[in-house]
């Protein structure tokens, strides 16, 4: 386990500050992120949320943590909506595509854990689903019933919100206040067999339209939502465990509702951390099916999508992500692509060129000062905008050693290079490998066909020596004579 692993810091959502991380069990830690609904194809927006905790995931093994992470996939219950209405999402997708319900589950997440694997995100340790564990959920129903914090209507149960405020804080991730949900109560009489407005659905009796029925204690019917959620994390990871996560957007009424099933059912809260990752922007709104202005994430890679007049890489788009705090919201256009895909290849450049430094007896600078800048940003609430910084300094330095300018030892190379391609590939998840071949490749090929030219200009046949310069020149490589020989550089390709 690295040293680093004592002074990360994380911001807690409930207690709104950043505050040192203390696993419940030393050196483990239990993770829950929220997983998605597959009744249709995860977009852009959805994906920032699993890249960025794919990040959080990345550098807690990075630190040298044994962690297990859980990411549940939502194939059944009611979904509630921005305006507060709960729907059936799964069952009208199935309708609409006159499938069974988990036809479509299966079909999604084909997809998604096809995007997974594009975008080099490392699988959880278990993605459990809802229709999975129903008997968990009823479990945890018939506790909550128990201690008096639901009741029963018409074959449906639904949480007791009122009741629940007057032992606990409802609302205290979300800062809602029961009071002022009370007023909203009056406004709303869609509220069908609920009590009160805030009550939110634990069971409900099937409808005659219902795709997906299973029985229970109190008729046959399906479960809520937010039930599911507790339901998995506590089979997996305990009752407490120590990072819960989501989107911004599931902070209420989802994890609020986490928070008030784990006091109601268990008497204590789910986990001690709360993260909430931002959310993407297109042209600075909300990416989202609503809005209509989202994309897939394989559209920006295959360049069909309408908004980018080209394809980016995927490893581009995870670095432009990467750019951006996890808290913040992220701005998505061509321009900042195309900005991020310079800084890209830079990074990728020093990453391959770290493989031909040359040590020195002694080094000019303090390497161990730099590679501590990157701990330290990455330990301030997984700042990679930061550390990205850091390692653009760094690519100052390597590339001031290849030209001399600096010097390296031995011994500070290799930490240098650990690290930097550590960070990289492990924690921001960037495959720089693959370039890195490619580059080796053409390095070979690059020799070869300078060596061919040398003859070439050895046997004074000028025109043929100018026109492989020109050729090269076209393909984007910039052939330079000098006086002990030809060298070359990556410029723009021409045409
Ligand atoms: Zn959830």
């Amino acid at each position: 386990m690295k040293n680093w692993h004592n002074t990360l810091k994380i911001y807690n959502s409930l207690s709104g500050e950043k505050s040192h991380f203390k696993p419940i069990v030393n050196g483990r830690i239990g993770m829950y992120v929220c997983g998605p609904t597959l009744y249709s194809e995860p977009h852009m927006g959805n994906m920032r949320t699993f890249i960025n905790f794919d990040m959080v995931y990345r550098y807690l093994l990075f630190l040298g943590f044994q962690v297990k992470y859980v990411r549940n996939i939502t194939d059944a219950g009611h979904i509630t909506n921005s305006l507060g209405q709960e729907t059936d999402s799964i069952g009208a997708a199935a309708k609409l595509e006159q499938a069974q319900p988990l036809e479509i589950v299966y079909k999604y997440n084909t997809k998604f854990q096809e995007l997974q694997r594009l975008y080099n995100m490392l699988p959880p340790t278990i993605e459990p689903t809802a229709t999975g564990h129903i008997q968990e959920q009823i479990e945890i129903i018939e506790k909550i019933i128990e201690n008096g914090f639901a009741y029963m209507v018409n074959g449906s149960v639904y949480f007791d919100v009122r009741k629940y405020s007057e032992k606990y804080n409802y609302g205290i991730l979300s800062g809602r206040k029961v009071d002022e949900l009370a007023e909203e109560t009056r406004d709303l009489n869609a509220q069908g067999d609920k009590q009160f407005f805030a009550d939110f659905a634990l069971w409900k009796k099937a409808n005659p339209e219902d795709m997906q029925i299973w029985r229970s204690p109190w008729g046959n019917g399906n479960p809520g939502w937010h039930i599911e959620c507790t339901a998995m994390s506590t089979k997996y990871l305990g009752k407490k465990f120590d990072i819960h996560g989501g989107g911004m957007d599931l902070k209420f009424p989802h994890h609020e509702d986490e928070i008030a099933q784990s006091c109601g059912s268990f008497g204590c809260e789910p986990c001690n951390y709360w993260m909430h990752a931002n959310m993407l922007n297109v042209n600075g709104q909300k990416m989202s099916k609503s809005m209509g202005n989202f994309f897939l994430p394989k559209e920006i890679i295959e360049g069909s999508s309408t908004l980018f007049d080209r394809p980016f890489e995927a490893s581009v788009i995870r670095f432009f992500m990467m750019q951006a705090h996890y808290r913040s919201t992220l701005d998505i256009t061509q321009d900042a692509l195309t900005a991020s895909e310079k800084g890209y290849q830079r990074i990728a450049d020093a990453y391959t060129t770290l493989e031909q430094l040359i040590p020195s007896a002694k080094s000019s600078f303090d390497v161990r000062a730099l590679v501590s800048s990157f701990y330290e940003a990455m330990n301030d609430d997984f700042n990679t905008p930061v550390l990205i910084a850091n390692l653009f300094e760094a690519t100052k330095k390597i590339n001031s050693i290849k030209e001399n300018k600096e010097q390296i030892s031995a011994e500070d190379l290799q930490l240098l290079k650990t690290e930097y391609q550590g960070l990289v590939s492990d924690v921001l998840g960037l495959q720089i490998s693959d370039n890195n071949n490619s580059s080796e490749h053409l390095e070979k090929v690059m020799d070869m066909v300078l060596e061919l030219r040398a003859q070439v200009r050895a046997e004074k046949n000028w025109t043929l020596s100018d026109s492989i310069r020109d050729g090269l020149y076209n393909a984007g490589i910039q052939v330079k004579d000098e006086k002990d020989g030809a060298s070359w550089e990556i410029g723009e390709i021409r045409n």
